[in-house]
C-alpha cells in the first residue's frame, strides 16, 4: 500500500469515528416503546436539545421562579448534560400528572391524545417531555431538585422546566 492510499484511509477512519461521535451525542431521550406520538415527539425534543437556538431562547429569560440558579447556570447544564435519558411509559387515566422523573422519564400515556388538532397534540407532548427533561438533568447532577417547582399547575409558569418546557412547545414542529 502506497503512502497516499494508507493516508486518505487513515483520514476515512477518523471523519467515521467523528460522524459517529457526532451522532451518539444527538439521542439524548431514549424511547423504545411503539407509541407513534411519543416517539415523534421524542425525536423533536432530540431535535431542540441539539439547536443552539433553543438555548439562545432560554438565556432569553431574565430569571426563573422557585431557583437560587441563574438562567444562565440552568441554561448551560441542560446544554452540557452528557447523559441519556430513558423514557418509560405507564398509564393512569385517574391521575393528573403527564409524567414522573428522577433519573428516567416516565410518560403517563393516557395524557398522550389531549388536543385534537395533531399539531397542537405533538407540541404539547414535546412540551412535557422537555419539561421532564429539565428535571431529570437537574435530578442526575446532584441527586436533588435545585430548580423545580410546586405541585400546583397555578401561577408556575416561570419556573425552568415549565417556561423551558413551553420554550419547547413554541419552536417545535413536525
Ligand atoms: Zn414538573
Amino acid at each position: 500500500m502506497n503512502k497516499k492510499l494508507t493516508f486518505q484511509l487513515f483520514l476515512l477512519i477518523i471523519s467515521f469515528l467523528l460522524v459517529s461521535t457526532i451522532q451518539a451525542q444527538t439521542n439524548r431521550i431514549v424511547y423504545k416503546g411503539k407509541k407513534t406520538v411519543l416517539s415523534k415527539a421524542v425525536k423533536e425534543a432530540n431535535r431542540l436539545l441539539n439547536d443552539s437556538t433553543f438555548y439562545k431562547n432560554i438565556r432569553s429569560v431574565s430569571s426563573f421562579d422557585s431557583t437560587n440558579y441563574s438562567v444562565a447556570q440552568i441554561s448551560r447544564e441542560i446544554q452540557t448534560f452528557q447523559g441519556e435519558i430513558q423514557i418509560r411509559s405507564y398509564w393512569n387515566p385517574l391521575g393528573t400528572a403527564n409524567a414522573k422523573t428522577l433519573e428516567k422519564i416516565s410518560v403517563n400515556t393516557s395524557k398522550l391524545n389531549r388536543y385534537k388538532d395533531p399539531l397542537k397534540n405533538h407540541k404539547d407532548v414535546v412540551n412535557t417531555l422537555i419539561h421532564e427533561y429539565v428535571h431529570a438533568v437537574d435530578y442526575h447532577l446532584d441527586g436533588t431538585f435545585n430548580y423545580s417547582h410546586d405541585f400546583n399547575s397555578e401561577g408556575q409558569e416561570n419556573t425552568a422546566p415549565w417556561k423551558i418546557g413551553s420554550i419547547a412547545e413554541d419552536m417545535a414542529r413536525e
